[in-house]
């Protein structure tokens, strides 16, 4: 399924509020591309499973520290 458009009237406006947005109750969805205010796990739009959480930090630093040693 691709994105139709719909996922816009759920998009989630962007604000200087303090925090990451997954703090905030909003989702990502990795096919249409926004974060929207949404309930359920899925896009609306699309169907693909929202992303919720932020990538792992430390996954990335580990990566970092092992590039860094080769
Ligand atoms: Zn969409
Ligand atoms: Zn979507």
């Amino acid at each position: 399924m691709h994105c139709n458009g719909s996922c816009r009237q759920y998009k989630a406006e962007s604000n200087s509020r303090e925090g990451g947005r997954y703090e905030q109750g909003q989702k990502r969805c990795p096919q249409c591309e926004l974060f929207i205010e949404w309930e359920g796990l899925w896009c609306p739009c699309c169907g693909r499973l929202l992303r919720t959480k932020p990538r792992a930090r430390k996954l990335k630093q580990r990566l970092a520290l092992k590039h860094a040693m080769e």
